[in-house]
């Protein structure tokens, strides 16, 4: 079974903490041992796992992002004029996997799931499958 969460995203350019609906998501699944599946079925988005307590680090990444990726560049061939959205969101990458043990995520203390945005804001569509490890 598929889950699907519905996430809006505030700026062009943004991650959002969704660990919270993620670990909710998981928890409502009933699986206390598996494997959570996280995608995201769009090409300007991302998934990311990064630290959650200092704002600074989603900063410096969406920083660097913006530094490695023209926003504009006249060998673009791409015609909506976003391209610089696709590469950002194809560097970071649709999926994740995360492990579930005791019903819970397997997270590092200093670990959140974001979903990053590259062509916002907008309402994104967050899959998530949850596999038990014994069914
Ligand atoms: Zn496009």
């Amino acid at each position: 079974m598929i889950r699907e969460l519905t996430i809006p995203t505030p700026e062009q350019a943004c991650l959002v903490d969704i660990t919270g609906q993620i670990v909710q998501t998981v928890q409502t699944s009933g699986v206390s041992d598996g494997t959570a599946f996280l995608y995201v079925p769009h090409t300007t988005c991302s998934l990311t796992i990064q630290e959650n307590a200092d704002p600074g680090v989603p900063h410096d990444l969406l920083l660097v992002l913006r530094r490695l990726v023209l926003r504009r560049d006249p060998e673009y061939r791409h015609v909506e004029d976003n391209s610089a959205a696709h590469l950002q969101a194809s560097l970071m990458g649709c999926s994740h996997v995360v492990f579930v043990a005791g019903g819970r995520l397997v997270l590092g203390r200093w670990q959140a799931i974001f979903l990053a945005e590259f062509d916002g804001p907008r309402t994104r569509r967050v899959l998530v499958k949850v596999v038990p490890d014994h069914p």
